[in-house]
Formats: C-alpha cells, structure tokens, sequence
C-alpha cells in the first residue's frame, strides 16, 4: 500500500478495534486506490480518504421483545449511515447472530462503491440486528420487528435513508417492518422500504435480482473471452434468496448447477439441482437443505463445509462473509474451475481472491457482482415515486442493462489504471471516484 493511504487504513484499525470484517473490506478498496491516487493526487487531499472510511453517522439500539411463552428478549439494533454523496442511505438489514457493529461497518462501506456503481443516485447504509429468526413463530418475527422498527423510524424516510433486506430478512420481516412505519408515522411512505410485497408497492423481480445479476456479470466476463455459460457446470453456496435465483438464471442461460448449502451442510446433486424442489423446501416451508436430499434420488448431503472441493467450471459464493478460503481457492483451481462470481458480501478472503488473481481467471468483487439486488430496489423506489408498476419483462431489462453498465465501468477503470481484466480495482475505482467527485463538489461535510 502507499504511504498515504496506509496511514488511513492505520487509522481505521486503531479506532475500530477488534472489527475484523471491516478492517478487510477498507484495505482492499485502499489496495486498489494506490493506482488512482498515483494518477490523480487530489483524491488524497482535504481528509477526503479518512472522510470516506468514517460512517456519517452510527446509531446503536436496544430491542426488547417477548416470545410466545412470554419472556423477555434484549436484542441490539444497529444502523450505520455510512455516505450520502450520492443519494439517500440504502442498504440492506441483516437479521442473524453473528451481527455486531463491526460487521455492519463492513457491509455499509461495501454498499457506498457498490451502489455507486449502479449510477442510481444512492448513497450506503447498512442495519440490522443480532436476533436470529430461525425457529421462530410468525407472531415473535412480528414482535421482534415491530420493536426494532419503533426505534429505527425515527431515522429512516424516502430522502434519508432505506432500509431492504439482507441475511434473515425477507418479505415477512419487511411486511412487518412496513406496517409498523406506516402506524407511527401515519404515512402510507412507500418508497421507505424496498423488497416489499407486490400487492402494496414491491418490485417484480426485486425477488430474483441478486442472483440473476451475479450470474449476467459471470455471463459478460465470460463474453471478454468469447465464451459463455452454456454447458457449464457451476457450484453455487447458499440457499437463501440469492443462490436460489443464481440457479435460476444460470439454467435459463444453459448451465448446469450441481450444488447448494445452508448451515447444515451441502447438497451435491450431479443431475443439475431441481429447482421447484428447493424452492418448496427453503421458501415454502422453510426447511433445511436436509430436507431436499431426502426427496431427491441421486442428491447427497455432506454435513460440514462449503461445495468448493465439487470439481466445477464456475463458482458463485452466495452464502456469506469469508466463506471460501485460500485451500478452497486451491482446491477449486486445481480442479479447472475458470470464473468466480461473488453473490454474497465479501464471500472470498483476501487470500482466495490472491490465488484467483495470480491464476488469472475471472473473479468478480461482490461489490460489482452482487449490485443487481439493491440497483432493483431502486428502481422499486423509482416506480414508489411515479406512482407505478412495470411489468417483469421491463424491469428486468433495466437489470440486465445496468449489470452490463456495471460490468463495462469495472473493465474499463482496471485499463485506465493500468491492470486490465482486474475487476477488482475496476468496481474500487470506477465506484469511489464518484463517490469522491461528488463528496469534493459537497465540500468538507
Ligand atoms: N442487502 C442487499 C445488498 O447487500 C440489498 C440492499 C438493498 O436492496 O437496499 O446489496
């Protein structure tokens, strides 16, 4: 790293102790940013660097909610309002136990480049809380949400901040979340929330978004050497709304899935995954990957790890943080698999992204590969705002054109600063100097 952008990554380390996660996601956009400011001297002036890695503002809550048998739960609520250069907060809420302050820090910071890169006009935020809804009634996601939603109302609105879903928060948990807003404000604020229910403002393919997108960008890397996914076996992690759709769209395009995973374990299924089945078992009746297995002839479960040792063309970690290592990059390497396509939040480590990298096949940064979930949210916040609804077909050509706008700013940033076909320096610098131009154009705010 140059001197200059090491001294702010020092910083960040010394004032966000123990905040693991967050520290990797600001060295690597930093990594990338040596180039850019080698070239333009400016973006290092005015404190605009230590500007950029500090959230405008942080906001840290206590969730009390009771469960069915009547007892108590604390939980904590966090929101951290990261940037907003470029339009309202937006980001996701993610619901799961692992959530602390530094994980939110990381994903809020990830979502300012990301959401940059869709050009959307959306600046980064991200919330969520430590509660884990698995295993929970229906009756305590409502309680839980209703709470957590009377402290975040105070923060959040169409022009200030809007909040989707994440990790454990779905279509329920924002139904809930909506009609607390609604009660407290006495606001039908539509454009408040994204990923909400058709019927009362939501998106069509809002659902499928993340997932689709992911797999049109592993598409276009694919098309800069001539080739495409057809025919192509594809390892997927996850079973949550982004794999099941990154599923989808690679078989629409000819390919053939073969893995998915929850924290059970992963399913092999060597026919290509029947996706009716795992849509009943995960969506419907909210089952575990266990429960496709048993209904699957030929499917088999390995309880521990992820499907990285399943020799594949292509890999799509869409799971979550960390969760393809340097000895899986090996393994999968070894076994010819040529293009890695991120759908989760900084899925591969630093290590794995190292190996993809010195192999020289085609990795995509989630941040670039994953923008195609909340650029559809703003277009929900767009047809919010017209008073309108476009049909499947409309709103998923806008995706399909915006993931390729996205994918051609990353390779044309990675030539303009000197490393072609490095898609990660591409999303970092196409993404902050925008944000940077805008935050230059704001003054020292
Ligand atoms: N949580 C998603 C993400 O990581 C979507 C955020 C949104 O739609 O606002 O980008």
């Amino acid at each position: 790293m140059q001197d200059v952008v090491e001294k702010v990554y020092e910083q960040v380390v010394a004032r966000n102790r123990g905040e693991a996660e967050f520290h990797q996601a600001v060295r690597e956009v930093l990594e990338s940013l040596g180039p850019v400011i080698g070239k333009h001297p400016h973006y290092a002036e005015d404190g605009l660097l230590e500007r950029i890695v500090e959230p405008e503002r942080q906001i840290m809550f206590r969730v009390p909610w009771v469960d069915d048998a009547g007892q108590v739960h604390v939980n904590r609520g966090f929101r951290i309002e990261f940037n907003s250069a470029l339009g309202p907060y937006k980001g996701g809420l993610r619901f799961h136990p692992s959530v602390n302050a530094g994980i939110i820090k990381f994903l809020g910071f990830e979502q300012i480049f990301k959401n940059a890169l869709t050009g959307q006009g959306i600046g980064g935020g991200k919330g969520g809380s430590d509660f884990d809804p698995h295993g929970r009634s229906d009756a305590e996601v409502m309680r839980f949400c209703q709470s957590f939603m009377t402290e975040l109302s105070r923060h959040i609105g169409p022009s200030t901040d809007v909040p989707a879903g994440d990790i454990g928060v779905g279509g329920r948990e924002i139904g809930y979340l909506f009609g607390q807003y609604k009660r407290l404000r006495n606001s039908y604020d539509a454009g408040v929330l994204t990923g909400k229910g058709l019927a009362w403002g939501g998106s069509l393919v809002r659902t499928e978004a993340t997932g689709y997108g992911t797999v049109l960008f592993a598409q276009s890397m694919l098309a800069t050497k001539g080739d495409s996914l057809e025919g192509k076996k594809v390892a997927v992690s996850g079973a949550g709304n982004v794999a099941i759709y990154a599923i989808e769209k690679a078989q629409q395009l000819g390919a053939k899935p073969i893995t998915f995973s929850d924290s059970s374990g992963y399913v092999v299924d060597e026919a290509g995954v029947d996706l009716e089945l795992l849509k009943q078992v995960k969506e419907v009746e909210r089952g575990r990957v266990a429960d496709y297995v048993s209904r699957r002839p030929g499917a088999r479960l390995v309880t521990e790890g992820r499907p990285w040792a399943v020799p594949v063309d292509v890999a799509l970690p869409c799971a979550t943080q960390n969760e393809l290592d340097a000895d899986s990059a090996t393994t999968l390497l070894r076994n010819g698999c040529a293009v890695v396509a991120e759908g989760a939040n900084m899925p591969c480590t630093p290590e794995a992204i190292e190996a993809f990298q010195a192999a020289g096949i085609l990795y995509a940064p989630g941040k670039a590969s994953n923008a195609g979930g909340v650029a559809t949210s703003a277009l929900e916040m767009e047809q919010n705002a017209g008073r309108t609804r476009w049909d499947f077909a409309t709103a998923e050509a806008k995706l399909t054109g915006i993931m390729a706008d996205i994918h051609d700013s990353c390779v044309e940033a990675a030539e303009t600063y000197g490393r072609p076909g490095d898609y990660v320096l591409g999303a970092n610098a196409a993404g902050f100097t925008q944000v940077a131009d805008v935050m230059i154009a704001h003054g020292i705010v």
